[in-house]
């Protein structure tokens, strides 16, 4: 199955399904201008994966070279951005070199920002290997690195040439990681399509078990609302933000945590969106029935949807860290809300105080 980002002259297939990676020298082939290719994967991946990539990339006729980071968020960051331009312009990276990009998110994010800068700009190709990978971070162009001030906070908007999500590469990725991802098909329901959310409550136990069909199904259905909500503002000036729902509470989680494995980004992301169900219904504007649909629903599957455990979560310094978030925009926050499952919208004008008490109640475990 394929799935079209409509962006003019910089529109890109997302081909979806299982097997393909053993493809991906004849789906890649006709992106290609010279006949190099670089591969950048990182430590855990490379093992599971590469061969076979170069082995399809070789056979189409292409000449695959390869370069290998460190896995886990840290890999983020300066020195390991330099680190890859300098293997990239050591191995005589060309305009006509293919970048391409094997693993998930921190891969794709650190390789898609290196080939937006590299000689100005060189084309690259995303081979998701998460699912949180699949579903969100290689589709839309967004690549970047972390910084002390925060996640995200230097990169650019490159879109890929070509997304190759081959499902069937979810087989080897830890359950918790599938879990991780998984919140950010959730994301997608709560967004705009509450059949969506409904598919997922039969489904979700199945797809995070390993079902095969259920996994294709919702990695389609994610890349094509995510395609179409990007096709209609590439650059986040408007209905883009809402992929954010959840986000700037778990980004604040995620940095009370220092980014650590204490709590996964798809774990904050999970909570984040309870605390947008929660305030919607505290502000009168959705179901308080809704939000408690969605928290039996992360139960159900595994993932986390409120505060409890031994962390003493600082209400104070949580608001901090949503102040600093990079959604504040002439000091007012920006909040991803819902009307209902199915209704997001963003709203500017939450009180502090409505805030501040929503997150001392989850605080408190409630
Ligand atoms: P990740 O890239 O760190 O991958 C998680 C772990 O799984 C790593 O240890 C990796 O080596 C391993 N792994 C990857 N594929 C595997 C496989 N098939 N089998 C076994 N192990 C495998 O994390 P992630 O969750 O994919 O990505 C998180 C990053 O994505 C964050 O930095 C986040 O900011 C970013 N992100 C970006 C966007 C965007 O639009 N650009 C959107 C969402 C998230
Ligand atoms: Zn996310």
């Amino acid at each position: 199955e394929t799935v079209t980002v409509d962006l003019g002259d910089r529109t890109y297939p997302i081909h979806i399904g299982p097997g393909l990676l053993d493809r991906a020298g004849e789906l890649i082939l006709p992106v290609m201008s010279g006949n190099r290719v670089l591969i950048v994967t990182d430590d855990q991946v490379a093992p599971l994966y590469l061969e076979r990539l170069e082995r399809s990339l070789a056979a189409a006729g292409a000449m695959p070279m390869h370069t290998v980071m460190p896995a886990g968020e840290k890999t983020k960051d300066f020195p390991h951005l330099e680190a890859l331009l300098d293997a990239m312009l050591s191995t005589r990276v060309e305009r006509g070199t293919l970048i391409v990009a094997l693993g998930g998110g921190v891969v794709g994010d650190l390789t898609g920002f290196a080939a937006s800068i590299l000689l100005r700009g060189v084309d690259f190709v995303q081979i998701p290997t998460t699912l949180l990978a699949q579903v969100d971070s290689s589709v839309g162009g967004k690549t970047g690195i972390n910084t002390r001030h925060g996640k995200n906070l230097v990169g650019a908007f490159h879109q890929p040439r070509l997304v190759l999500a081959d499902t069937a590469l979810l087989d080897t990725l830890p359950r918790r990681q599938v879990l991780a991802g998984y919140a950010e098909v959730v994301k997608y329901g709560i967004i705009d399509d509450p059949d969506f959310f409904t598919w997922l409550e039969a489904n979700g136990a199945a797809l995070i078990a390993g079902d095969a069909e259920a996994r294709r199904h919702a990695v389609a259905t994610s890349c094509r609302a995510k395609a179409r909500i990007v096709a209609a503002d590439e650059r986040e000036g408007g209905v883009r933000a809402l992929l954010n729902l959840g986000h700037t509470f778990g980004h604040a989680l995620e940095a009370e945590t220092g980014f650590s494995d204490e709590l996964l980004h798809g774990e904050g992301v999970a909570i984040g969106m309870v605390m947008a169900l929660r305030l919607s219904a505290m502000l009168g504007l959705s179901p308080q029935a809704d939000a408690e649909r969605l928290v039996r629903h992360l139960d159900s599957v595994g993932l986390p949807s409120g505060l409890a455990g031994p962390r003493l979560w600082d209400v104070a310094r949580l608001i901090g860290h949503m102040r600093g978030d990079k959604k504040v925009k002439d000091g007012a926050m920006t909040f991803v809300l819902a009307r209902s499952i199915g209704g997001g919208f963003l709203s500017r004008d939450v009180p502090e105080d409505t805030l501040a008490t929503l997150l001392a109640e989850m605080a408190a475990g409630r």
